[in-house]
């Protein structure tokens, strides 16, 4: 009874969420821009109907008793205990709380749109101290934390902490360190050209449409349209939607587009009989970015997928490829530079962006950085790491939209997604061997059928620990992609 009653309100809130995806996704694709203000509200509404009808104390009442009920049904026993854990979460935090940080959300990127455009660090400071105050109250709903940064790093990693993170990102950026000096010390060994364009839009968007048909892409479960920001939505396994953006400049396109597909093709294997459950999406953001840097890093930018591809891509830009081949093309689309700008940096440089952006909230949170003095903190943290300092605070430390919104714990995500990736990588090789191979074949079919039974299929059924247990046999590590990394220097400057 009790778990029937639960089922019934977990499906509907599992609707709640996927009629917020599927609004988001049309918010930034084809609603008119005189829409934002409805569109707020709509957004508002189905957060608060979620919210009310999963923290009532009713539904606590009903998960007392469905955990005694689940009558040896594995999912149904999965669905109780996962949505025991989130309302355990979500009751802790008070209503208001809640609330005022969702409105200092988008004060605050309201803010930063003119702090960046004007170049002006001091129109988003009031923000962030905002947001500072409004996380310490957060974190304060979690005291059996062992540090404070656990309690946000939980609300996009669950599960991970903050010490595990400071001794795989200690790794990496002594691992990442050399490798960048490397590659500098011998930049003269690439030839930037070929990567250089022109190339023309309506040309890459015919390659990519071939290209994502050759890795999974269907016409009756996917959508591919245009946005300011690369993402992926869906509102179930059977509606993938994944925006792109292009610039005849550079062929970056084709690996965003890479990448999102990657996001998309995990909440499109997951099993089936989770469909209408909240055990039906990807299991943590770090988990969500190793399958798009998978798709992005290993397959997309791999020496293998490039020569597979190189003819369709000579014919549709025969200026720029003339005088290029796929090994020269592949060296030009991943040669190493320090750069100012962490979407537009190379896998090697990459990672320490991210370094620098974790140690920043750290300090912030803990009150050891004052806000006023975090520009000078990030142009040192920059020049420290990758040797190169902002010439204003647009292209430092108001670069990425997070901060602005309080996203403070979300960064690190994206180095260990990176991570895992290439432990998947190597995992992948132990069992179907070389997966480059596989690439240089064609044979997307092997890696996806690969990913689904020991990623994607689970959806949130297991922990993204667990996850990541099962599909490589050990937890986190950073030394396979660090090896990875150390092999591609070595291939593309000797
Ligand atoms: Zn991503």
């Amino acid at each position: 009874m009790s778990l029937d009653v639960l089922r019934a309100r977990l499906a509907e809130l599992a609707d709640l969420e996927n009629m917020a995806r599927v609004l988001a996704w049309d918010q930034r694709t084809y609603m008119p821009p005189a829409g934002a203000a409805a569109r707020a509200s709509q957004m508002a509404t189905l957060e608060r109907l979620g919210h009310e009808r999963f923290t009532s104390d009713e539904v606590g009442a009903w998960l007392d008793a469905a955990a005694a009920d689940t009558d040896g049904d594995a999912i149904a026993a999965d669905l109780v205990a996962v949505a025991r854990r989130d309302y355990d979460k979500a009751r802790r935090v008070p209503a208001e709380l809640a609330a005022e940080m969702a409105a200092a959300a988008i004060e605050g990127q309201q803010a930063w749109l003119s702090a960046r455009a004007n170049a002006d660090f001091a129109l988003l400071a009031p923000h962030l101290r905002r947001h500072l105050d409004l996380r310490r109250a957060y974190v304060a709903c979690f005291p059996e934390a062992d540090e404070p940064y656990d309690a946000l790093l939980d609300d996009y990693e669950p599960g991970m902490s903050t010490a595990e993170v400071r001794v795989a990102f200690a790794r990496l950026r002594e691992g990442l360190t050399p490798l960048v000096a490397r590659a500098a010390e011998r930049a003269g060994a690439i030839d930037h050209t070929p990567a250089r364009g022109p190339f023309p839009v309506a040309a890459q968007r015919r390659v990519l449409a071939g290209v994502l048909r050759r890795v999974g892409f269907t016409e009756d479960a996917w959508r591919l349209d245009d946005s300011a920001h690369p993402f992926s939505a869906c509102s179930g396994p059977d509606d993938q939607r994944i925006t792109n953006r292009y610039d005849e400049r550079h062929l970056d396109a084709l690996f965003s587009g890479l990448h999102e597909f990657g996001h998309s093709l995990y909440e499109h294997q997951i099993d089936r009989a989770l469909v209408g459950t909240t055990l039906c999406r990807g299991v943590s953001m770090a988990i969500h970015e190793s399958q798009s840097r998978l798709w992005e890093n290993r397959v997309g930018l791999s020496r293998a997928f490039i020569g597979l591809i190189f003819g369709e891509l000579r014919a549709a830009f025969p200026d720029p490829l003339a005088t290029t081949d796929a090994d020269g093309l592949w060296r030009a689309l991943n040669a190493v530079r320090p750069s100012l700008i962490r979407v537009e940096a190379d896998e090697v440089t990459y990672g320490l962006h991210i370094v620098l952006r974790f140690e920043l909230e750290v300090a912030l949170l803990g009150g050891d950085l004052a806000v006023d003095d975090l520009p000078a903190a990030w142009n040192d943290g920059m020049r420290d790491l990758l040797g190169v300092v902002p010439p204003d605070d647009a292209d430092g430390v108001l670069q990425d939209v997070h901060w602005s919104s309080g996203a403070f714990g979300y960064f690190p995500t994206y180095a260990l997604g990176s991570a895992i990736a290439a432990q998947l990588w190597a995992a992948m090789a132990r069992d179907l061997g070389d997966p480059e191979a596989l690439v240089a074949a064609g044979d997307f079919a092997a890696i996806r059928a690969w990913l689904r039974e020991r990623v994607h299929r689970h959806g949130r059924r297991r922990t993204p620990r667990e996850t990541l247990e099962h599909a490589v046999g050990g937890p986190l590590d950073v030394d396979p992609q660090l090896r990875l990394l150390a092999a591609k220097v070595d291939a593309l400057y000797g």
